[in-house]
Formats: C-alpha cells, sequence, structure tokens
C-alpha cells in the first residue's frame, strides 16, 4: 500500500538545512498495526506527515498503491489525503462548541455528503465506539479518553484505508490510554493504522510491526505479525461540499457564537461585518479543516474565546482596544492571541511532561495554593485541573522544579531556557478528567511571553510582524504534524 525508497525529508531554514529523516526504507501493507517509537526528534512525526501526504519529501521514491509520487502536485496529495488518509492528534482537535455528533457528522459534511445521508453512518459510528449515550453531548463536556474516542469516530466515519495517530495518547492516562488503543485496533479492522507512541508496553500486544526510529533513520523494523494477503485499499468517496452544507455548517458556526453572545450584544454589532465576510471565505476554512481535521490557525477553540478581525484587514489601534475594552462584560483583552493556540510544553529530568497554554501573568486572577507567585523571570505558576493525573501524583513532584523547555516544532528542547515552576493552583472542573491541554495554563511574566510571542510567531507565519516597535520577519510552516 505504501512503500518508501530510499525516501529523505529536510527542512530549508533561513538557509540552513535541517534534516527530517534520511534514507528510509519501508513497505507497509493493509491490515497492519505499525507502531512508531523513539525519542522526541527522530522523525517520527516528520515521517508520519510525509506517509499522509502533508509534507513533501526530498529525495527517493514514495509509492502510493504501486504508484509512484514524485510527480504529484499539492492538489494529487490532496486527493490522496482525502480519499486515503485520516488523522488522529494528540490534542484531539475537536469543535468543542459542537456535540460529539456534530463532530464526527462534520467530516462527512465538508466530504460533499448530505445530512441525511449520513445520519445512519454517524449513529453506527458513535455506537462502535461507546459513545451512544453522549451523542448530543458537547465535546467541551467530555473526559481526555472520551475526546480521543470522538476523533476515532471522527476518523474512521470517513471509510479511508489508512489511519495515522500521532500520539493520540500523550494526553490521556494510563487506563484511558489502553482504551483508545484498544479501539483502535477493534475499529481499524483491515485497514492500514500508523501509530506513533512512547508506551511500547501499550500497544504491543495489538503491534503487526515495530519500528524505532534514532536521529531520522529507522534502527529497528521488527514485524510482528505477517499479513498473509493484502486486503484492496477502498478510496474513500468524495464530492466537494454542497452549497447547502455550506451555508448550514456557517449558519451553524455563526449560530454559536451569537448565543454565546447575546449579553455582548454590541460586540456583536461590532464584529458582524468582519464575521460575514469571514464566513464567505469558508472555502479557505473548509480545506484547513479537511486538511487537518480542524482549523489550523486558531487551535485552541475555548467556548470563551472571541476572536475579532477588523473589516479592512488593518492591524487594531489603541483606540480599537480602548474601544472594545469599555464595552460591558469584557473582562480583559489578549492581544497577541497566537500565544493561545500554542501547545506549550516543558519537561523535567524524572520525564514529567506538562502541556498546556501560555498566559499572560498579569493577567492572574486566582488564589495559589501551594507555592508563591513568580519573583523572578524564569518563574512561572500553573492552573491546573484537580483531576489531572500529574496532580494526583502529588504536587510536590512538579513545584520547584525546573523544566526545559519543548520546541513546538522540531520537538527538541529549546536551548538557553528553563523554566521553574514556583505556584499552583488546582480547579476543579467537572468537564475535565484526565489531562486536556488547554484546561491547564502557564502563567508567565513579560519577559517570557515577549520570548515565546517571537518565537511563536517565526515558526507559524511569513508575516512580517511588529512587536514592541520591532520587526520580525517570519518563516512559513507548512504543517505543524
Ligand atoms: P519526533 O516526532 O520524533 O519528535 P519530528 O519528526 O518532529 O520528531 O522532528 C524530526 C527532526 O526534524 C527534528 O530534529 C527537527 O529538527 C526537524 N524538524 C521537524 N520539523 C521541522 C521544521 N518545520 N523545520 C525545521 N526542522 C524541522
Ligand atoms: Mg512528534
Amino acid at each position: 500500500m505504501l512503500k518508501l525508497k530510499d525516501v529523505s525529508k529536510f527542512y530549508y531554514n533561513k538557509g540552513l538545512i535541517s534534516t527530517g529523516f534520511t534514507k528510509i526504507n519501508l513497505e507497509l501493507k493493509m491490515g497492519e498495526f505499525v507502531v512508531i517509537t523513539g525519542e522526541s526528534g527522530s522523525g517520527k512525526s516528520t515521517l508520519l506527515n510525509v506517509l499522509s501526504g502533508l509534507d513533501s519529501y526530498e529525495e527517493g521514491e514514495m509509492y502510493i498503491n504501486g504508484e509512484e509520487t514524485s510527480h504529484y502536485t499539492e492538489k494529487d496529495f490532496e486527493d490522496y489525503r482525502r480519499k486515503y488518509i485520516a488523522n488522529i492528534f494528540q490534542s484531539f482537535n475537536l469543535i468543542n462548541s459542537y456535540t460529539v455528533y456534530q463532530n464526527v457528522e462534520l467530516v462527512l459534511l465538508l466530504n460533499g455528503y448530505k445530512r441525511k445521508e449520513v445520519k445512519k453512518k454517524v449513529l453506527e459510528m458513535i455506537e462502535k465506539v461507546g459513545l451512544a449515550e453522549f451523542k448530543n453531548t458537547k465535546v467541551s463536556k467530555l473526559s481526555g479518553g472520551q475526546k480521543q474516542r470522538v476523533a476515532i469516530a471522527r476518523a474512521m466515519v470517513k471509510e479511508t484505508p489508512i489511519i495515522v495517530a500521532d500520539e493520540p495518547t500523550g494526553n490521556l492516562d494510563t487506563e484511558s490510554s489502553k482504551d483508545v488503543i484498544e479501539l483502535l485496533k477493534k475499529v481499524a479492522k483491515d485497514r492500514l493504522v500508523i501509530v506513533v507512541t512512547h508506551n511500547i508496553e501499550q500497544v504491543e500486544e495489538y503491534a503487526t510491526r515495530i519500528i524505532k526510529m534514532h536521529d531520522g533513520r529507522i534502527i529497528e523494523n521488527k514485524v510482528i505479525k505477517k499479513v498473509e494477503k493484502e486486503k484492496h485499499a477502498e478510496e474513500s468517496k468524495y464530492n466537494k461540499i454542497t452549497i447547502g452544507n455550506k451555508y448550514r455548517l456557517g449558519i451553524r458556526n455563526t449560530f454559536n457564537i451569537v448565543t454565546k453572545f447575546l449579553l455582548i450584544f454590541a460586540v456583536f454589532l461590532f464584529i458582524s461585518a468582519s464575521l460575514l465576510s469571514e464566513y464567505a471565505s469558508f472555502e479557505q476554512t473548509e480545506y484547513e479543516t479537511n486538511k487537518y481535521g480542524y482549523n489550523f490557525y486558531f487551535r485552541n477553540l475555548s467556548d470563551n474565546r472571541i476572536i475579532i478581525k477588523k473589516k479592512d484587514k488593518t492591524s487594531f489601534t489603541k483606540q480599537d482596544y480602548n474601544k472594545i475594552q469599555k464595552i460591558e462584560n469584557i473582562d480583559y483583552i489578549i492581544n497577541d492571541d497566537l500565544l493561545l493556540d500554542n501547545e506549550f510544553c516543558i519537561y523535567n529530568e524524572e520525564d514529567i511532561y506538562l502541556y498546556g497554554k501560555i498566559n499572560d501573568l498579569r493577567h492572574y486572577k486566582g488564589q495559589l495554593e501551594e507555592g508563591r507567585m513568580p519573583e523572578k523571570e524564569d518563574e512561572v505558576i500553573l492552573r491546573i485541573p484537580k483531576d489531572h493525573y500529574q496532580v494526583r501524583n502529588g504536587l510536590d513532584k512538579i513545584l520547584e522544579k525546573n523544566y526545559s523547555v519543548r520546541d513546538d516544532v522540531t520537538g527538541e528542547k529549546k536551548e538557553g531556557i528553563a523554566l521553574k515552576i514556583v505556584g499552583i493552583e488546582t480547579y476543579d472542573d467537572s468537564t475535565f478528567l484526565s489531562g486536556g491541554i488547554w484546561e491547564t495554563n502557564f502563567y508567565l511574566n513579560e519577559k517570557m511571553l515577549e520570548y515565546f510571542r517571537k518565537n511563536i510567531n517565526q515558526n507559524y507565519s511569513t508575516i512580517k510582524s511588529l512587536f514592541n516597535g520591532k520587526y520580525y520577519i517570519s518563516q512559513i510552516r507548512k504543517s505543524i504534524f
């Protein structure tokens, strides 16, 4: 089904070349359950990206169903992804304000199915992943394990022959991880599943092949069970999205926003013009949603978040901010909200990983439970759900420890920066059960924020950005997975 011959992937960054992986040879068949492991930065995600057509390769040959792909255009790869690939991500990438049903349904609507014809399919899939009783529940109310089940349902309902999952259990506790892997195996049947994970023990009994990567190379490729006769790969059917669905989806999104805004009607009036133009560009959203299973630009889909864009697309001025600030019920404005879309990850020598999002310390209004407020630049505080498994393991294991920061692009340690958690607030969140990224908040002081802002902006875009009077030229990044 998929065959790589001496394939290499390089990155060009500001004149420097870095290697994603080199000279990979691999043949994967339908019916396989392939597990990829290896330390951070060894090239696992890059390999998944190339296999799923999200990223190009620079050297070698890649065959899809026997067809060589070096002549493939961006459009060919888009077709390939639509017909063959479904992705599952560590951070679920679901739309939190949608119900379970709506999340699963969305994929099919975006692939041109009519609402009526998908109902049975969607319900069956939800039943299969064991969430029938939650079908009308908003995803934000589910636990981490349940969210990943929804993501699996969404991936499966597309009926693509290949399922690609990059650390799907990275945010789950041991038990939910096990459930998720088991479910993946159960529903995937004769398809080709490729999973990246650190927890080899959890997948060992299901794997048909285990691949270990190190430094951009495959250092072990062990077949555990042979696939006797490869099943034919059925392409997933898709059409262009129907006008009706486009309209309805647009309405649904707008409607969700409107209900949120009833109390701040003035804001709605203020931004409605820009919203309308937003939905006129639904084409783009549709494309992004298809490619990544969610909107690429705003990864943090919190219901509490309102994104405002000016109709004439110019930057916000001080006067604009003041105007918005004066509106009733506006608590504060986050100017550089790209920070919120950044999956922040820190870790220490004891292998404690904490994922979350970055916030401005000046906006912190909580009450610390342990520790103290930051005094030095590298000190941070953490607001984390009580049910987070790291919290259950004991606050003393996280507090007053030094952490490295994981680079969101390369997966490697960010040099020259270290943080210390000096204070922790835990909070009761009945909707949280096992470690969603967006529910954990790090509060950083101005200096650190500035550092990450600059960093993130450079990673995410080609824009020339102005921060505190300084221009930064940024680099495009095609795919974050
Ligand atoms: P893993 O998923 O195993 O942690 P990745 O596939 O993310 O590793 O990264 C493999 C290597 O590719 C890293 O050493 C990193 O330096 C490089 N890399 C990945 N993405 C990019 C990128 N967008 N730009 C430059 N280098 C990258
Ligand atoms: Mg990775």
